[in-house]
C-alpha cells in the first residue's frame, strides 16, 4: 500500500464519484444496453502490465456507466431502495481503508464491539424488547442479507429442535409463511434441507390487504399435528416485497409460542420506517419473535450491503454455526469472554482477498504471500458513521418525507379514472395499474399494464417495477432513493399517464 498513491487516487476518484451524483439525472434510469453488450467492448484477458487511474476511469465513464441501472437517481422507483449516502459511503471508505477481517473478537476488538452497540442503538430506536439486546442472551449481528438472516435462524431453529427430537425427523420439520412472503425463504428451506412438501405456503389474499390469516396457520398447523409433523418455523412479514402487507405479528406469535415454533420476522424493507413513533403499530407483537430482520441498506441511507438480524437467543445461533479449528483459538474465544461473530453466520471460508492491479503484480503478490483470509466485511462502521452524521431525527424525517411523497402519488393516482391503487399505501411503496377498459378483460388489462411498464421504463425517464396480486398485473412504485423529490414524482406521474393515454383504445 503506497500512502501517497492512495491519497492521489482516491482524491481523484472521490471527485469522479462526486462528479457522477451531480449529473445522475442525466443517465437513462434503466440501462437500456444489450445482454453482452460488453463483451463486445472489453479485452478477452487482463491486461499484463498497470494502466494507469486516468485510464480505468476513462472506461468506467464510457464503457460501463452505460450498463448501470442508476439505483440512486432520483428517478429510481423499481423494487425497494437501496440507499447510499455520504455518511454510508465515508464508512464504506474507512472499513476499506482499514481493511480489517474480524471474525473473532481478538482480530479487531473494535469491530465486534462496535457492531454490537451499533445494534443496541437501533433495537432501542425500534424500541424493541430488552431480550434482543446484547447485555443478555441475545443480540444483533449484521449479516450481508436478508436472505442470510433468514437462512441463519432457520438453521439455528432446526438445529435446535432436532435436538430435542432426533436428527432422523428432518423430514417431519415443517415451515410456514404467507404466499406473500420474499422466495428468500424457500432459499433457505432448500438449503437448510427441509422436504419441499412441508413447506406451507399459505394464501394471503386481497381481503386482508395480503396479510397472513392467523386462523388458516393455526389450521394449517393443526392438520400437521395430526399427521405425526412437527411445525418448528414460522416466517412473519412487515411489508411484503410484492405490497408491503403487515402480518398480524402478536396473533401469529402466539400461535407459534404455543406449537414450540421458532418466530422470524421479515421487516427488511419496512423495518426502517418503524423507528418513527407514528409507524412502529405496525411491528406490535414483535415480543413474541424469536428473530427480527431489517436492511440497513434498503431505505436507512446506509450503502449496500449491511442487514441486521436481532434475536433473542444467541446460543441457538452458535450451537448450529459455530466451528473452532486449532488455527483460530486465542484466550479471550476459550475463556468465553467475547462474542465471535464468525459463528452467527454463513462465511467462513479460506480465501484469498486481495486488489492488483495486473497480473503482473499479481502474480508477484501470490509468490511473496500465501495468505489465509476469513471474510467478514465490517459494515458496523459504515452504519456508525450514518447513525452519527445525521443522528435518530433526521434518519425520521427521511423516512416521513418518502411517506408524504407516496402518500401525494398515491392521491394522484386515485383521480385518474384510467387508474386503480390496488392496495392501500402503508409505506412508501404505491401499487397501481391502469384499470380494465369496458369489455372487463383481464388478461387484456394485464397485457396493457406490462406495455406500459416497457413503455415508461424504456424512456429512460424513470424505473418503476411489477408485481402479480391475485392474478393482477400490478405497477409498483417505490419512492425511497435519497435524492427523490416531489418535482420527481410529479414528472414521474406525468410520464407514466403520457404514455398511458397511448396505449388507450382510441
Ligand atoms: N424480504 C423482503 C421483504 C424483501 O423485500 C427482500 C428484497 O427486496 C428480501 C427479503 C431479500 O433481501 P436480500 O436481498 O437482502 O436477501
Amino acid at each position: 500500500m503506497d500512502s501517497e498513491q492512495l491519497r492521489e487516487y482516491g482524491h481523484r476518484m472521490v471527485d469522479f464519484i462526486a462528479d457522477y451524483y451531480k449529473t445522475i439525472e442525466s443517465f437513462p434510469v434503466l440501462s437500456q444496453v444489450q445482454p453482452g453488450y460488453l463483451h463486445n467492448i472489453l479485452p478477452d484477458s487482463a491486461p499484463d502490465h498497470p494502466e494507469t487511474v486516468e485510464q480505468v476511469l476513462d472506461d468506467v465513464k464510457t464503457k460501463i456507466l452505460p450498463g448501470v441501472t442508476h439505483w440512486q437517481s432520483p428517478n429510481f422507483f423499481a423494487y425497494y431502495p437501496s440507499n447510499s449516502s455520504v455518511a454510508g459511503f465515508l464508512g464504506e471508505m474507512l472499513s476499506a481503508g482499514l481493511g480489517i477481517v474480524g471474525f473473532s473478537w481478538v482480530t479487531s476488538p473494535a469491530a465486534t464491539e462496535l457492531e454490537m452497540i451499533v445494534l443496541d442503538w437501533i433495537a432501542k430506536m425500534l424500541n424493541l424488547p430488552d431480550q434482543f439486546l446484547s447485555k443478555g442472551k441475545g443480540g444483533g449481528v449484521i449479516q450481508g442479507s436478508a436472505s442470510e438472516a433468514v437462512l441463519v435462524v432457520m438453521i439455528a431453529a432446526r438445529d435446535k429442535v432436532l435436538r430435542s427430537v432426533g436428527k432422523n425427523a428432518l423430514g417431519k420439520l415443517v415451515v410456514y409463511s404467507s404466499d406473500q412472503t420474499h422466495s428468500a425463504l424457500q432459499k433457505a428451506c432448500q438449503i437448510s434441507g427441509i422436504h419441499p412438501e412441508n413447506c406451507r405456503v399459505l394464501k394471503a389474499d386481497s381481503s386482508t390487504n395480503y396479510a397472513l390469516r392467523p386462523e388458516l396457520l393455526q389450521e394449517a398447523v393443526s392438520r400437521d399435528l395430526e399427521a405425526g409433523l412437527i411445525p418448528f418455523f414460522l416466517c412473519g412479514n412487515v411489508g411484503t416485497t410484492s405490497s408491503t402487507a403487515v402480518d398480524p405479528l402478536g396473533a401469529l406469535g402466539k400461535i407459534a409460542k404455543s406449537n414450540e415454533m421458532w418466530f422470524h420476522v421479515d421487516a427488511a424493507y419496512a423495518g426502517s420506517a418503524c423507528i418513527c413513533p407514528e409507524y412502529r403499530q405496525y411491528i406490535d407483537g414483535v415480543e413474541t419473535a424469536d428473530s427480527f430482520n431489517m436492511n440497513a441498506h434498503k431505505w436507512f441511507l446506509t450503502n449496500f450491503d449491511c442487514s441486521l438480524l436481532w434475536v433473542k437467543d444467541q446460543y441457538a445461533l452458535t450451537e448450529a454455526l459455530s466451528t473452532n479449528p486449532e488455527f483460530l483459538k486465542n484466550k479471550a474465544s476459550q475463556e468465553n469472554l467475547v462474542v465471535d461473530y464468525k459463528d452467527w453466520q454463513i462465511p467462513l471460508g479460506r480465501r484469498f482477498r486481495f486488489f492488483a492491479l495486473s497480473q503482473e503484480h499479481l502474480h508477484a503478490y501470490l509468490h511473496y504471500t500465501e495468505i489465509l483470509c476469513i471474510v467478514f466485511l465490517n459494515r458496523s462502521l459504515k452504519l456508525w458513521m450514518v447513525l452519527r452524521l445525521y443522528g435518530a431525527e433526521t434518519l425520521k424525517n427521511y423516512i416521513r418525507n418518502h411517506i408524504k411523497l407516496a402518500k401525494d402519488l398515491e392521491q394522484l393516482v386515485s383521480q385518474d379514472p384510467n387508474f386503480e391503487v390496488i392496495t392501500p399505501r402503508i409505506f412508501a411503496l404505491v401499487c397501481f395499474r391502469m384499470v380494465p377498459t369496458d369489455d372487463n378483460d383481464e388478461k387484456k388489462c394485464n397485457r396493457r399494464n406490462l406495455e406500459l411498464l416497457e413503455a415508461v421504463n424504456s424512456s429512460g425517464k424513470l424505473f418503476i417495477s411489477h408485481t402479480a396480486l391475485s392474478g393482477k398485473i400490478v405497477l409498483r412504485c417505490a419512492i425511497g432513493a435519497p435524492l427523490t423529490e416531489e418535482k420527481h414524482v410529479k414528472e414521474t406521474w406525468k410520464v407514466i399517464q403520457e404514455k398511458a393515454s397511448c396505449l388507450l383504445p382510441k
